[in-house]
């Protein structure tokens, strides 16, 4: 056996199209295309693959999500799962999973979706020091002391407005 043969022609193992169609959808659906060049793995080209949709993902939403492919060795190609961190809070949305085959509404819903709890996420964890001057305490009964930041906003605060403090 030759150096090369053991290692693999990255030729042969780079896989068609026709191994990544689901990914590659998700891609079409975000207007992106699949990347191209020489990948050794399939899982390599995936991965090139997910960078591409989550950065478009990130880009696409107010909350800045982010999208995972999902698969497994045996069966392929399994789903995708969406999500979205908060910044300045300490945990993100829930994790949205979608398998395939899913439409293209039910993909832009689950991201709709995101972006409502990532905001209401937002709204329990940004209040600033004058939202509640006798304090509060948020949707899941943690306590803030009177002028107390990173509560609830208070929609009615004069200092912010209700537009809460960037923490
Ligand atoms: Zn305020």
């Amino acid at each position: 056996m030759t150096r090369d043969e053991e290692r693999g022609n990255p030729q042969s193992e780079c896989p068609d199209e026709g191994e990544i169609r689901e990914h590659a959808d998700v891609l079409g659906l975000l207007g992106e295309e699949i990347p191209t060049g020489t990948f050794r793995t399939v899982g390599e080209r995936v991965e090139a693959m997910q960078k591409i949709a989550s950065r478009r993902v990130y880009k696409a939403t107010d909350c800045g999500a982010w999208l995972a492919f999902r698969g497994d060795a045996e069966v392929g190609e399994v789903g995708i799962t969406v999500g979205s961190i908060v910044e300045g809070a300490d945990f993100g949305t829930e994790e949205h999973t979608l398998d395939y085959p899913f439409t293209a509404d039910a993909f832009w819903s689950s991201l709709d979706e995101i972006e409502k709890e990532a905001s209401y996420i937002w709204k329990q964890t940004h209040g600033c020091e004058s939202c509640w001057p006798e304090g509060t305490a948020d949707d899941w009964g943690n306590e803030f002391e009177p002028g107390e930041v990173g509560g609830p906003i208070n929609p009615n605060c004069p200092e912010c407005q209700g537009e809460g403090a960037v923490l």
